[in-house]
């Protein structure tokens, strides 16, 4: 027998797999053929019922039935094979342009599902793919449809997955308590696995997700809860809080602008808490631009006055730079010292002096993650500052906190969300909203563009970048793909930018290019080197470009509401008049919905709320939620019911102890605790 656990073992075990397949998985991010199962479709194609087949000219998904012989012709170079096939009763001509080594490959009764679009008019259906029927058995009305590179399609994806689940399914064995699965009458491990992945209905699809969506829901809420009781117990010293306001005071004082009314008395809160004995847990929560950094400047400005120290942790090491450059201007001309440590400035100090390591000193040290290793030590550190939190898990926090005693942590988010929903993914953390931006600030002009007149997208490029503006352009995704011919990709609008725009410098930057290129790419484009940054949406969170007036969402439809929220954010942050564009194809109701939303509000808290109540369920997988914690496959928002039983269930295995005790606990519980010390490395 095989001894290995079938989660590790290797890609080549699954039938049709050898090395390029291995490397083409691997570009994809999958290595074992647990990654394999867990790499999920992020849409399922269903196929155009009759009725929406024949409203109108479009892109349709068909199965078709083989009536007569294929012929080939050549027009102007090019073959052009025509097959007549029936589809829902029509008769019609199927064709494949440049295939014609097809001809011989169709028979007559064959069933074949199409995918292409379909012209009224002339009864035509244009091929861009087309599937038959597998060796299995029949077609299935829904196609799942997985990201993929043009290494490896997405038949192929299909084929490899189906292959791996055959050769595992004997051995997958369910992690979650048999009681629990009885109790949420959830389906075996084994049952979601192939549901998701090969789903008759869009039943089979929910019943799997909530299967998948719980097991991982519930193994966070244990990390929650497991740290949150080592935490529960402890005390700081008292501060002298006249030193502190003297300190937090004349920051004030010193900044150019006002703060707002909400800055003022979340500051006023956050003072109180943070010079008491019960650290700080809190959250602070404002739209992008509220100017949640001054808040916690002002107490790093109040602290470093009493003596103690602040780390601020931000996401990436540019957004680290970027606060880096605001707290030396801001901070230390009123004597606050400051550092900055980044995996990328400690490495290389490192590299020079290992005897750089060890302790800071300075009573603000901003950085990465990498303020949490073990390296670095603070001997008077008071307060954890957790910018854009939900990019860091449980674990890192807490090793964070435990470099000082009694550390208060705050966390910043641009992400509003209620407080309900803050309590059951953060825990017991309290909330602090700011909800006005500074006033100066001018609304951003946004507007809805078509793909099909582009004229206005390239105007306004041009008139601001005259002005000396930059320009953010943004794309679903990075490279052209088989499935969505019709998607622009950040590399396709690239070119288009070189073409279109001439003279003006631009770059491109998207989250498959390695940390160092793409760092580099990102502060040109800070220091206004280059003038038109086109990305992913990985360029959502916290980058701060005052000079930046424009963002162009290409395909904007694919995005969340948020996500559209959040992108918008980085612009406007000035006193310059900003543009967001959103380009689309022609859409339908629901996204349409979602872009008339945006035009109408620029308010992040009422975009949440509109969010959640236009989601439908072809969206089921694909809106990931930006500005939450991120999850394999639940969505924290659109799965709250799902995330409130795993927190209840977690709290009462706790409270009555069957998560240590009881037997079908074991298999969870192991994995609980692994990951758990894994994750505090
Ligand atoms: P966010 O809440 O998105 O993190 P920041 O703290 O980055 O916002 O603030 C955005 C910008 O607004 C910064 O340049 C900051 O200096 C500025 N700012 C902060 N507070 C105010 C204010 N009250 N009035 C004007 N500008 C402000
Ligand atoms: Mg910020």
């Amino acid at each position: 027998m095989d001894k290995t656990p079938w989660q590790s073992q290797p890609l080549t075990m699954i039938p049709g797999v050898g090395p390029a397949r291995r490397a083409a998985l691997h570009h994809l991010g999958i290595d074992c053929v647990a990654d394999l199962l867990h790499y999920f479709p992020f849409r399922y194609d269903e196929d155009t019922k009759e009725h929406e087949f024949s409203a109108e000219t479009g892109t349709v998904v068909v199965v078709a039935s083989v009536a007569g012989e294929a012929r080939v012709r050549f027009v102007r170079g090019k073959s052009l094979l025509s097959l007549p096939v029936v589809i829902h009763d029509t008769p019609m001509q199927a064709i494949f342009f440049n295939q014609s080594y097809l001809r011989n490959q169709f028979s007559v009764g064959m069933t074949l599902r199409l995918y292409g679009r379909y012209d009224a008019t002339h009864k035509t259906l244009t091929v861009t793919r087309h599937e038959r029927p597998s060796k299995h058995g029949a077609l299935r009305s829904m196609t799942p449809v997985y990201a993929v590179s043009s290494s490896i399609s997405v038949i192929t994806l299909r084929q490899i997955m189906n292959a791996a689940l055959r050769r595992v399914e004997p051995q997958l064995r369910d992690a979650l308590p048999g009681e629990l699965v009885a109790r949420f009458r959830l389906p075996s491990y084994c049952a979601a696995l192939r549901m998701i992945h090969f789903p008759d209905t869009l039943e089979d699809v929910h019943q799997a997700r909530r299967r998948l969506v719980f097991e991982e829901f519930l193994r966070y809420q244990f990390h929650l809860q497991l740290l949150r009781e080592t935490a529960a117990s402890e005390r700081a010293a008292p501060l002298d809080p006249v030193r502190f306001y003297e300190g937090s005071e004349s920051f004030v004082r010193a900044l150019p602008f006002q703060l707002t009314d909400g800055q003022r008395s979340a500051l006023a809160a956050l003072s109180e808490e943070l010079i008491g004995t019960v650290p700080m847990r809190r959250l602070l929560q404002g739209d992008v631009g509220s100017g949640k950094t001054a808040v916690a400047f002002a107490l790093a400005a109040g602290l470093a006055h009493t003596g103690q120290q602040t780390v601020l942790m931000a996401p990436t090491a540019i957004l680290a730079e970027q606060h880096y450059r605001d707290a030396v201007r801001m901070l230390k001309p009123l004597g606050v010292t400051v550092a900055l440590k980044t995996s990328e400035s400690s490495e290389s100090t490192v590299s020079v002096n290992p005897l750089k390591r060890g302790e800071c000193t300075e009573d603000l040290i901003i950085g990465t993650h990498t303020l949490a290793s073990p390296t670095l030590s603070y001997r008077r550190l008071r307060l954890a500052v957790i910018d854009e939190q939900h990019r860091f898990g449980v674990g890192i926090r807490r090793a964070l906190r435990e470099k000082g005693e009694g550390t208060s942590v705050l966390h910043l988010s641009a992400t509003p969300i209620p407080r309900s929903l803050a309590l059951t993914l953060y825990g017991d953390l309290a909330v602090t909203t700011l909800r006005e931006r500074p006033k100066d600030r001018l609304p951003i002009k946004t507007m809805h563009v078509s793909t099909r007149d582009q004229t206005p997208v390239f105007r306004l490029l041009r008139t601001e970048l005259m002005k000396g503006h930059q320009a953010y352009i943004v794309a679903p995704r990075i490279r052209p793909d088989d499935v969505d011919e019709e998607m622009k990709s950040a590399e396709e609008l690239y070119e288009v930018m070189v073409t279109e725009l001439g003279a003006a410098r631009i770059a491109l930057v998207h989250g498959q290019m390695n940390d160092k290129d793409r760092q580099q790419v990102m502060r040109e484009f800070v220091a206004g080197h280059t003038q038109v940054l086109v990305a992913t949406s990985m360029i959502e969170v916290g980058v701060s470009v005052l000079n930046a007036t424009v963002m162009i969402v290409y395909g904007a439809e694919r995005f969340g509401l948020a996500t559209l929220h959040q992108l918008r954010g980085r612009v406007g942050r000035s006193i310059y008049p900003s543009y967001c564009m959103l380009v689309t194809d022609p859409v339908g109701n629901k996204a349409l919905e979602r872009i008339d939303a945006l035009l109408s509000s620029q308010d992040g808290f009422a975009l949440a709320e509109r969010d959640l109540s236009l989601r439908g369920p072809g969206e089921l997988l694909g809106a990931r939620q930006s500005g939450l914690p991120t999850f394999s496959i639940g969505d924290p928002l659109a799965d709250l019911r799902i995330m409130e039983a795993a927190r209840d269930t977690a709290e009462s295995a706790l409270r009555d102890r069957s998560f240590w005790l009881l037997p079908s606990y074991q298999d969870l519980r192991e994995s609980v605790l692994r990951d758990l010390l894994q994750k505090m490395e």
